[in-house]
């Protein structure tokens, strides 16, 4: 039943303590535990996502199999305390839409500032704020922060729509599921060239396994458009590199396919999605494939170490518990860039107010119209200082 409902991908941002991870479990209800199959588990334990139906029982919105199922929703979290803004990047860069938590009590933080310009960059229109920790706050206070939420949401993201709870004590949340169920689905592109973007790769087998029952390289992420069946011949790129720093693509085939825990036939876009390949499972070990674009044979185009962005920068750093304003990008410079899942360091080879040339350190397959977040090193942490469009 759930298959035939359209899925939408949010991610969960805000800052440190505010209530992520909580709220997460409240909008997803238990983990995926009744899983007995191995796969199954390893998957659904490394990718650090839930997926959950969404239903709605005459106007009450739940995730306990009550009434009419409406929406199906995988969930991406954000990792732990210290987020590194590269993380952070390419998560959004498998997202739909997301949820901002901002904690009543403490308002908006360094973080908070941090993670809507994240999305700002990654051009994420659809965000929910959820206004948890109510049950701290008086009523005086609760509206304070909500204006002071709506003036921070500015003109681009005024059509936000902030919701009070509390994740703790499950207050409210359902309005959350509700809001969630009216996102707007993004156009799918069933039919188009298969893209795949690869956030993780790894190691499923356990210490031990016999031979004959290991498991290939498995690869999660997102399928961005297009289709992918078990069988098919495909293709990752750049690939893998060389002693002497080339990238060589990686050629394999798909020996079974997850959406979310589930096992499927066929991948389409839309959730959280992994790939077990007939690689030899070392090839993927920790995350090594990261910010590979998976397509089939021959789709993909050459990688490329140049690229040309139309760049916007932001008026002042944010994540800093300072204001500092944004120096403009200067010929010369060391920037690090985040295009789909993957994050490359770039030199600047030509600058001016609306262009930038960069030569790639990492070869990267290049999509025009692809859009770009940049960041710089500031006393020594990278910090997005704008974004852009590949040109
Ligand atoms: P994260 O770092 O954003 O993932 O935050 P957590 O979900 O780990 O929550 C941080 C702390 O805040 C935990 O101790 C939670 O129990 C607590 N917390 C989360 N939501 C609420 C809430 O609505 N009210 C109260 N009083 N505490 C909350
Ligand atoms: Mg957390």
């Amino acid at each position: 039943m759930a298959k035939t409902l359209e899925t939408i991908n949010i991610g969960i941002f805000g800052h440190i303590d505010h209530g992520k991870t909580t709220l997460l479990k409240q909008l997803s209800g238990k983990w995926a535990s009744t899983h007995s199959e191995e796969l199954k588990r390893g998957i659904t334990i490394k990718l650090g996502y839930a997926d959950t139906v969404i239903y709605n029982d005459k106007g009450k919105y739940n995730i306990d199999k009550k009434g009419e199922p409406i929406r199906h929703v995988s969930f991406i979290d954000s990792p732990g305390h210290e987020m590194l803004m590269a993380t952070t990047l390419s998560g959004a860069a498998l997202i739909d839409a997301a949820i901002l938590v901002v904690a009543a009590n403490e308002g908006i933080k360094p973080q908070t500032r941090e993670h809507l310009m994240t999305l700002k960059a990654k051009k994420i229109k659809n965000i929910i704020v959820a206004q948890n920790k109510i049950d701290l706050v008086t009523k005086e206070q609760a509206i304070k922060n909500h204006d002071e939420l709506k003036k921070f949401l500015g003109e681009e993201y005024k059509d936000a729509e902030i919701i009070p709870i509390s994740a703790q004590q499950n207050a409210n949340v359902d309005e959350i599921l509700k809001k969630i169920t009216e996102l707007p689905i993004p156009d799918r592109k069933p039919n188009e060239t298969p893209i795949f973007t690869i956030a993780r790769s790894f190691d499923i087998n356990k210490p031990g396994t016999k031979p004959e029952d290991l498991h290939g390289t498995v690869l999660g992420g997102t399928l961005k458009q297009g289709k992918l069946k078990i069988g098919d011949k495909i293709e990752i790129k750049p690939g893998r590199p060389t002693p002497d720093k080339k990238y060589v693509p990686i050629k394999t085939k798909i020996k079974s396919l997850f959406k979310g825990s589930q096992k499927v036939e066929e991948l389409t876009p839309g959730g959280s999605m992994s790939i077990e390949t007939s690689l030899d499972m070392s090839l993927g070990k920790s995350d090594s494939l990261g910010g590979n674009l998976v397509s089939l044979e021959g789709k993909l185009p050459e990688p490329e170490t140049k690229v040309k962005i139309k760049h916007t920068l932001f008026p002042e750093v944010f994540g800093l518990a300072e204001h500092q304003k944004i120096e403009s990008i200067k010929k010369g410079e060391t920037l690090m860039l985040s295009i789909n899942t993957t994050t490359t360091g770039g030199s600047v080879m030509q600058a001016s107010d609306k262009e930038i040339s960069l030569n790639l350190k990492i070869p990267a397959v290049l999509f025009k119209g692809d859009n770009v977040g940049i960041a710089r090193s500031i006393a020594g942490h990278w910090r997005l200082i704008g974004y852009g469009e590949i040109i």
